[in-house]
């Protein structure tokens, strides 16, 4: 038996797509595909975000865009970091758009010009005439999921600053701009994480309409009792206080259960439990109600176990928990349902 099962839903990723689309009242959605679909597998998601109303693929290396163009040769495609100057001849030849926020405006190539309205990372502090081949105006919001103030003021600056430039398409909002600020939405949005089921804003993704792509299921590979004072795992995180009930999840932190996540719940066989104890490279171990039989099915992502949760306890955002899943083989199996 494997150690643990991944399940893209390409339904629930085509869905997605098209709530965002209506929430887009008119602006394009361009789909984040970047880190391999967030964990979930660019080329499946791309295809299904297409199918739902997208119109483009944003990606953020030019070794990412080559990949999907492999599969995908009509698809609209985005490289959102830098390129180098020896990736430029590829990029042309794979019909790929680039980003500019250095100055530089990559040749032969469209290009979109990135303006940083508060972001503090890439992006031109002033818009000069663009040059010929700029076809896109962006920017990037820092705080849209938490601070209204600042990301008001990022959309007046990008608002203003490229009020001049009506023909060329402009671009700023993310997921949460999408979903928040109407204002933001412009030509066209780029959508990562919301089209993963997940919520920008760390809330229940579901009260938006949106559904949880991914599932992460595996079982029981052990289940044992622990009397008082008995430990599991490594450096006796775990110390049981009466008779324990424990049962071991063959999945570790080499494949994305990371060590910050103990005290989050999984389902095994219809109930919560709890992760306790040190997670290993391999294993978990959980907190059983009584005892179960080996093999009982756990679910780690899906039957209501949101990746918001899990990012909750490990102190983190959804998106680090998902772009951390090593969803391919040899560690797991992973399929595609319709
Ligand atoms: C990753 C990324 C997005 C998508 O953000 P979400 O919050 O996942 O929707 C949009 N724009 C840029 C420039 C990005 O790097």
């Amino acid at each position: 038996m494997s150690r643990s099962r991944f399940t893209l839903d390409i339904g629930a990723v085509r869905q997605n797509a098209r709530v965002l689309v209506r929430a887009l009242g008119g602006s394009e959605l361009w789909a984040v595909v970047k880190a391999d679909g967030y964990g979930h597998g660019a080329v499946d998601v791309a295809r299904a975000a297409l199918e739902g109303g997208a119109t483009a693929l944003c990606v953020a290396s030019v070794a990412e865009a080559l990949e999907v163009r492999m599969a995908l040769a009509d698809a609209r495609l985005i490289v959102l970091g830098p390129a180098a100057e020896d990736e430029l001849a590829s990029a042309a030849a794979a019909r790929l758009e680039l980003v500019g926020a250095d100055g530089r405006v990559p040749d032969g190539v469209p290009v979109h010009l990135k303006l940083d309205t508060g972001m503090g990372r890439w992006g031109l502090s002033e818009l000069a005439a663009p040059a010929r081949n700029v076809v896109g105006l962006m920017s990037h919001f820092a705080s849209s999921e938490s601070d209204p103030a600042f990301t008001r003021l990022q959309i007046e600056r990008f608002r203003s600053a490229t009020a001049a430039y009506g023909p060329l398409t402009r671009h700023l909002a993310n997921s949460a701009g999408a979903l928040a600020y109407p204002e933001s939405r412009f030509d066209a949005a780029r959508c990562g994480i919301a089209l993963y089921g997940i919520s920008p804003f760390g809330d229940d993704a579901a009260t938006r309409g949106l559904v949880p792509a991914l599932r992460w299921e595996s079982q029981l590979a052990l289940v044992k009792r622990l009397e008082a004072g008995e430990s599991t795992g490594y450096g006796r995180a775990f110390v049981a206080e009466r008779p324990t009930w424990v049962g071991i999840v063959p999945v570790g932190y080499a494949d994305g259960f990371r060590r910050d996540m103990i005290g989050t719940e999984v389902v095994v066989g219809g109930e919560r439990c709890r992760a306790i104890g040190a997670v290993s490279m391999d294993a978990f171990a959980v907190e059983l109600p009584a005892e179960r039989p080996v093999g009982e099915s756990v679910t780690i992502l899906g039957d209501g176990v949101r990746a918001e949760e899990h990012a909750h306890v490990a102190d983190t955002i959804a998106y680090e928990i998902v772009c951390g899943l090593r969803t391919s083989a040899p560690r797991a199996i992973r399929r595609v349902i319709e």
